[in-house]
C-alpha cells in the first residue's frame, strides 16, 4: 500500500493511467519519488492499484529516453542527436511531404493518453501549421462507440453523466463488459458499497472475471452477441409491461420504431444465438425494472465491435423504455478506459472534430475556433479518415506521420499489416518516453517528459476536470509535448500560436471551447487548485459576476436531470437490429477471439512493461481456454499453442479455465512480438464511430511443441 501523506511536501496529483484519474500524493525522498495516499480525493479515496503504485519507477526508468535520436542517412540507425538537429529534421520532412504531395500527405496521430492541453495543441498543429485533415488518435480504438451513441441519443457524450458515487447508491447496476476489479481496482468500491446497501449487480461477460464474481447474476452471451441480448432485455420489458410510458411520453422520441425493433426479438431467438438461457433474461428484467433507481454501464465489451454503436445503442434503449436516464441515481453511462479518454475526444484531436467537442462540419464552429487561432475558417480543413483507415492510408495516400502518446504496433487492429504501413512511411516521428515498439520505426524519436514532470489537467470517466502537477524535474534533455509542437510551429512559420505554458493553453481551451457541447470556459487553473483538488465538472460555461474571474458555474456532476442536450430536449430511441459479427466461426476457424486487458498491465505496455514488480506479475500474454477445448486439442495448462485466424498467427501458453466459453478463447492485449494478440484481430469498422472488430474475431488453436 501507499505510504501516508504526512509531509508538507506532497504534490497532489493524479495516476498516469487509467480513467479513474485516481489522486495521489508525490513526494521526493532519498530514493526517487514515492506515491502516498491522497485519502481526501473523492474518486478513490486514498486507493491505488499496482499500476498506479508503481508509477513513479517509469519516471526512472533506465530505458527512459533522454535525448533525440535521429536516423543516420548512412547506417540508417537512430542515433542520438541534438534537439535543434532533430526538430530542424522533422520541419524538413514534413514540409518536402507537403511540398510533393500535398497537406493531406502529412498525418498526426494522437492519444487518449495527453492532457487536454496537448490534444487540443496537437488538434490545433494539425489544421493551423500542416493544414492537414489527417488527424486521428487511439481513443478511435476505446470508447468511441459509446461517444456516438452516447451523442445520437442524448446529444452529448459524457462518459458517466453522473459522480461514480452514484454507483453506490443506486438500486440495480447492470456491467457490460467491463472487468473493472482488474483495469481500475479501486472503482469496485462502488460495486462493494452498492451490494452493501442492499443493490444488485448483473455483469454480463463472456469471461467469468474477477468482476463478474461479484456479481448476483453473471451472464456469459458469446462475443459479438451483446446486441441481442439487449434486445432481448428490451423485448421482455415490453412483453411483461415494465416500460415506463409516462417518461417515454415527456422525455423521448422515437420509440414506436425501437419498439418494433426488440419485439422482431424473441427471447427464444436471443436465447440461440447468446447462449443466454430465457429465465436468465428474465430474471434480468425483474431485477433491473423493480428497483427504484437502475443504471446501465458500458465498456469496451460491448463498444469494441462493428456493431459497437448499435450494440450502446440498445442497451441506451432499455435504459430509456425503463425511464431512467435523467433521473437521480440512474441513467446509462459509458466506462471511459484511457487516463485522459474522456478531455482527449473533446479538443480536437478527432478526425472530425474541433474543439469543445464541435463539429468540423459545422460552419458556426468552424468560424468560431478560427477565431480563436486567428485563422481564416476557410483554411480549416474538413474532416479526415478515422485511426484504422489512417494507419492503414500510411505510405500511400498519407506519406508522413506524427505520433504523439500512442502504440500502434501493440495496439492496433490486425497489428501486422499497420506495422507494415508504418515501416512503408517516408517519414516517421514519434514523441514518447521510451523506445516503444512504434517509435523503433521511426525517422526521428523525441524524448518528451512524463506526467509527474508536467502541469496539465485531464478529464476522469465522470466529466470531471481535474489539474495534475508537476512534482519533479524531467531528466535534461527531455522536452514536453507542448515545448515539441511549438519548436516544429516555430520552424513551420506559427510559432507564436503554440505556447509552452500548459496554463496558457489551457486559457485558450476554455475561450475555444466556450458555447461548445463541452464547455469549460468557466474553469481555470485557480479553480482546479481549490479545495481537496476535487476538480469540476463540465459544462461550466462562464456566467455570472462572481467574485472569481471566471464567474459562477460551479459545474455540472449530473447531467439530464430536466432536459437532454438535444434540440428539442428529448432523448432519441435508434430503432436497431442485430447482425452478425464481422467474421464468424466456421470449420477453418472454429473458436471465437475475444481480447482484453489484465490487471498489471496497461495498454500497449509501453509504459508498465517497463515496470520490474508489474512485469513479474505478469510477464507475458497467454491464451484462456475452457477444460473442454484443452483436451479436446490434448494441451494442459503451460503448455503451447498457436493461436491462428486469417491475419496472422501467434504463440503463447495456455491458461486452462473454467471461467470462459467453451467456444471462445482470451488473449489480453499489451504484448508485442509472439504474444501479440492484434496480430490476430479483425479491423472491420463500425460504420458510425469507425470503432475496430477487437472484441470477435474466429480463429483456430492448434497444438505446438514450445512457447
Ligand atoms: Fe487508479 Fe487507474 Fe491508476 Fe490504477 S491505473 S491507480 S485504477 S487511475
Amino acid at each position: 500500500a501507499p505510504g501516508s501523506a504526512t509531509t508538507d511536501h506532497v504534490t497532489p496529483t493524479h495516476c498516469p493511467y487509467c480513467a479513474l484519474q485516481c489522486g495521489m500524493g508525490l513526494v521526493r525522498g532519498a530514493g526517487g519519488v514515492e506515491v502516498v495516499e491522497r485519502p481526501a480525493f473523492p474518486v478513490n479515496g486514498g486507493a491505488l492499484c499496482g499500476k498506479g503504485r508503481t508509477a513513479p519507477a517509469v519516471l526512472s526508468s533506465r530505458v527512459r529516453l533522454t535525448e533525440p535520436l535521429v536516423r543516420s542517412r548512412v547506417s540508417g540507425e537512430l542515433e542520438p542527436a541534438g534537439w535543434d538537429e532533430a526538430l530542424d529534421r522533422i520541419a524538413e520532412g514534413f514540409a518536402r511531404v507537403r511540398g510533393e504531395h500535398g497537406a493531406d500527405a502529412c498525418g498526426v496521430f494522437g492519444g487518449g493518453g495527453l492532457t487536454n492541453e496537448k490534444a487540443y495543441a496537437l488538434g490545433k498543429f494539425a489544421r493551423v501549421v500542416l493544414g492537414t485533415s489527417q488527424i486521428d488518435y487511439n481513443g478511435r480504438f476505446c470508447m468511441s462507440s459509446a461517444a456516438a451513441a452516447g451523442t445520437r441519443a442524448f446529444g452529448l457524450d459524457r462518459g458517466l453523466p453522473f459522480p461514480l458515487a452514484d454507483v453506490a447508491r443506486t438500486g440495480c447496476v447492470i456491467l457490460v463488459g467491463s472487468n473493472l476489479a482488474e483495469t481500475m481496482p479501486p472503482a469496485l468500491r462502488y460495486l462493494t458499497e452498492l451490494k452493501e446497501n442492499g443493490g444488485t449487480l448483473i455483469v454480463v461477460d463472456p469471461r467469468r472475471t474477477r468482476t463478474a464474481e461479484q456479481a448476483d447474476l453473471h451472464l456469459a452471451p458469446r462475443p459479438g452477441t451483446d446486441l441481442a441480448l439487449a434486445l432481448g432485455l428490451l423485448h421482455l420489458v415490453v412483453a411483461e409491461g415494465r416500460t415506463d410510458e409516462a417518461y417515454i411520453e415527456e422525455r423521448t422520441t422515437g420509440w414506436e420504431e425501437a419498439r418494433a425493433a426488440a419485439m422482431a426479438h424473441w427471447p427464444e431467438y436471443v436465447e440461440r444465438v447468446t447462449g443466454v438461457p430465457v429465465p436468465q433474461l428474465r430474471d434480468v428484467v425483474r431485477l433491473f425494472c423493480d428497483a427504484e433507481h437502475a443504471m446501465v454501464l458500458t465498456a469496451r465489451g460491448p463498444e469494441q465491435q462493428a456493431k459497437g454503436t448499435d450494440t450502446v445503442s440498445a442497451w441506451i434503449n432499455l435504459c430509456l423504455a425503463t425511464g431512467r436516464p435523467g433521473r437521480f441515481l440512474s441513467g446509462y453511462g459509458c466506462l471511459t478506459g484511457q487516463g485522459n479518454g474522456q478531455g482527449g475526444r473533446e479538443h480536437g484531436q478527432k478526425a472530425d472534430q474541433l474543439p469543445g467537442y464541435r463539429k468540423l462540419t459545422d460552419p458556426a464552429a468552424r468560424a468560431h475556433v478560427a477565431g480563436v487561432w486567428g485563422v481564416d475558417p476557410d483554411s480549416l480543413p474538413g474532416p479526415g479518415r478515422s485511426a484504422y483507415e489512417l494507419l492503414d492510408a500510411l505510405g500511400r495516400d498519407v506519406k508522413s506521420l506524427l505520433l504523439m502518446g500512442s502504440n500502434p504496433v501493440v495496439s492496433a487492429p490486425r497489428a501486422a499489416h499497420v506495422e507494415e504501413r508504418i515501416r512503408s512511411l517516408d517519414f516517421l516521428v514519434v514523441a514518447d518516453v521510451v523506445l516503444s515498439e512504434t517509435a523503433r520505426l521511426a525517422d526521428v524519436v523525441l524524448p518528451v517528459t512524463q506526467w509527474a514532470e508536467e502541469t496539465g489537467t485531464v478529464t476522469n470517466l465522470e466529466g470531471r476536470v481535474l489539474l495534475r502537477r508537476r512534482a519533479v524535474d524531467p531528466p535534461g534533455g527531455v522536452r514536453s509535448d507542448l515545448e515539441v509542437l511549438h519548436g516544429l510551429a516555430s520552424r513551420l512559420g506559427h510559432g507564436e500560436k503554440f505556447p509552452v505554458v500548459a496554463e496558457e493553453v489551457f486559457e485558450e481551451l476554455r475561450r475555444a471551447s466556450a458555447g461548445g457541447v463541452a464547455d469549460y470556459s468557466g474553469i481555470s487553473y485557480g479553480r482546479l487548485r481549490e479545495g481537496d483538488g476535487e476538480g469540476v465538472f463540465w459544462p461550466c460555461p462562464q456566467e455570472g459576476e462572481g467574485t472569481q474571474e471566471e464567474g459562477t458555474h460551479r459545474g455540472t456532476p449530473r447531467l439530464f436531470l430536466e432536459r437532454f442536450a438535444t434540440e428539442d430536449g428529448r432523448a432519441r430511441f435508434v430503432a436497431v437490429a442485430h447482425r452478425d459479427s464481422a467474421e464468424e466461426t466456421d470449420a477453418e476457424y472454429p473458436v471465437v477471439l475475444t481480447t482484453g486487458r489484465v490487471l498489471s498491465q496497461y495498454q500497449s505496455g509501453a509504459q508498465t512493461r517497463r515496470v520490474e514488480e508489474l512485469n513479474a506479475a505478469a510477464p507475458g500474454a497467454f491464451v484462456e481456454v475452457h477444460p473442454r477445448l484443452a483436451a479436446r486439442l490434448r494441451v494442459a495448462d503451460g503448455e503451447a499453442v498457436a493461436v491462428v485466424s486469417r491475419r496472422g498467427r501467434v504463440v503463447v501458453p495456455v491458461r486452462v479455465t473454467s471461467g470462459i466459453r467453451a467456444d471462445t478463447v482470451f488473449m489480453p492485449f499489451h504484448w508485442p512480438g509472439e504474444g501479440r494478440a492484434n496480430t490476430l484481430t479483425h479491423p472491420a469498422l463500425d460504420p458510425v464511430s469507425r470503432m475496430p472488430e477487437f472484441k470477435v474475431c474466429a480463429v483456430r488453436v492448434e497444438r505446438v511443441e514450445r512457447v
